[in-house]
C-alpha cells in the first residue's frame, strides 16, 4: 500500500503516524490545509509539522496554499455548513488528486483522530472521494487514540493550537466561548489515557519479564543478582508489558537504575521516558540520587533524561563480567560508564 495521509497538524498527527507505523504502513504525510487563519498561525502549524516529521523521519509533502480569499469566498453564505460543504472536500480532493497523479494508491487523513470533527461525514466524503480519483481511501476510527496523542504532543513540546483553524472557529473559541465551544458528539466518550498506558511495580513474579530483561543485560546470572532484590516497574499498553525496570537501592540516598527496556514493537513511542518519569518521581521523596550504569552508546540518551552528572568509568566491565562478547549495534561493548541524576532536582527530560 501506498498511503498519502493528509495531515492537519503535528499533534494530531502523532498516533494516526504511531498507530499505522503499528500496523507496519509507513505513510507520506500530505499537508494542504487552506483553512487555517491568520498566516501566521497556518506557518506555526505547518512549520511544527515540518519539524516534527523530520525528527521522526516520516516523508512530508508541503502544499502551500494559505488560500484564504477562497476560503471566505466560499464558506461566507454557508456558515453553519462550512466544515462539510467546503473545509473537509476542498482538502480531501485535492489529496485524492496528489495522490492520483503521484502514484499512491490509497489516501486518508488525520482528520479522523478529532472527536471535534464530524468523523462520519468525513468518513463519507473520504470514500466517495478517493472512488472519484480511483484511489482507495483508509478509514480508521483514530479518536480512541486522541487523548494519547494529544498527551505525547504535549510532552515532546508540539505546537498546540487553540481552535480548529478558520477564523470563524477562533471566534467560537475567544469570543463567546461559554456559549459556543466545540463540544463532543453525543454518546462518545474518550477512552482515558490512564487505561492505555499504565505504570505499575510488579509484586508478583518478576521472573515473568525475564525474556524482557535479556534484550538490555544478556546475562541470566548479572540479571539474578540484582533482580531478587531489586524492585520491578512495568509499563503496560493496552495490558501488553511495553517496558520494564529494575532499580535497586545502593544506600540511603542512592538507587540505580539496572535495566529498562522496551519492547522491539513499542520503541520510539517515548515509553522509556515516561518510565524514567515516573521511577524519578517514585524515588524522589525517598532518595537524593539516581545513577545508571550504560556502554558508550547509551551515554546521549541518559544524559538527555537527566542522568547529566559522570560519576566513574569501569574498564572492561563487559569483558570481565560476561562469557561472551557484548555488542551494542556494531559496537563492542568493553568499559561501563556511571551517571546520575539529582532526584532532588527539577530536570527537563527529553523525548526519544
Ligand atoms: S471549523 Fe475547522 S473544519 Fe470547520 S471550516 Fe473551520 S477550520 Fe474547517
Amino acid at each position: 500500500m501506498k498511503l498519502l495521509l493528509h495531515t492537519c497538524c503535528a499533534p494530531c498527527s502523532v498516533y494516526c503516524i504511531d498507530e499505522l507505523r503499528s500496523e507496519n504502513i509507513e505513510p507520506v504525510v500530505y499537508w494542504f490545509n487552506p483553512n487555517i487563519h491568520p498566516y501566521m498561525e497556518y506557518k506555526a502549524r505547518r512549520d511544527c509539522l515540518k519539524e516534527y516529521t523530520k525528527s521522526i523521519n516520516v516523508e512530508a509533502i508541503f502544499e502551500e496554499n494559505y488560500g484564504l480569499d477562497d476560503f471566505c469566498k466560499n464558506v461566507s453564505n454557508k456558515l453553519d455548513t462550512r466544515c462539510q460543504d467546503y473545509c473537509y472536500p476542498v482538502r480531501l480532493e485535492q489529496t485524492a488528486k496528489y495522490a492520483k497523479e503521484h502514484g499512491f494508491d490509497t489516501i486518508s487523513t488525520t482528520l479522523l483522530v478529532s472527536p471535534y470533527q464530524k468523523h462520519d461525514i468525513i468518513k463519507e466524503l473520504g470514500e466517495v472521494i478517493a472512488k472519484k480519483y480511483g484511489v482507495e481511501f483508509l478509514y480508521r476510527d483514530f479518536r480512541v487514540g486522541f487523548r494519547e496523542g494529544q498527551a505525547k504532543a504535549r510532552e515532546i513540546g508540539l505546537y498546540m493550537q487553540k481552535y480548529c483553524g478558520c477564523i470563524f472557529s477562533e471566534e467560537i473559541r475567544y469570543y463567546n466561548r461559554n456559549q459556543a465551544m466545540a463540544r463532543l458528539p453525543e454518546g462518545f466518550e474518550f477512552l482515558p489515557v490512564k487505561y492505555l498506558v499504565n505504570i505499575k511495580k510488579e509484586r508478583g513474579n518478576k521472573e515473568q519479564y525475564l525474556d524482557l530483561l535479556l534484550e538490555a543485560d544478556p546475562s541470566k546470572e548479572m540479571i539474578n543478582k540484582y533482580l531478587s532484590n531489586g524492585e520491578l516497574f512495568v509499563l503496560t499498553y493496552k495490558d501488553e508489558p511495553a517496558c520494564v525496570a529494575v532499580v535497586i537501592k545502593i544506600d540511603n540516598h542512592t538507587v540505580e537504575l539496572k535495566n529498562i527496556v522496551t519492547r522491539e514493537n513499542y520503541r520510539g513511542k517515548g515509553y522509556g521516558t515516561k518510565m524514567i518519569k515516573y521511577l524519578v518521581d517514585n524515588y524522589k521523596t525517598k532518595y537524593k540520587k539516581m545513577v545508571v550504569g550504560t556502554t558508550q552508546n547509551n551515554i546521549p540518551f541518559y544524559v538527555k533524561q537527566g542522568f547529566d552528572k559522570y560519576e566513574k568509568t569501569i574498564n572492561n566491565f563487559f569483558i570481565d563480567n560476561y562469557d561472551e562478547e557484548i555488542f551494542d549495534g556494531n559496537m563492542q561493548c568493553v568499559d561501563i560508564y556511571y551517571y546520575s541524576k539529582d532526584l532532588k532536582k527539577n530536570n527537563v527530560v527529553s523525548n526519544v
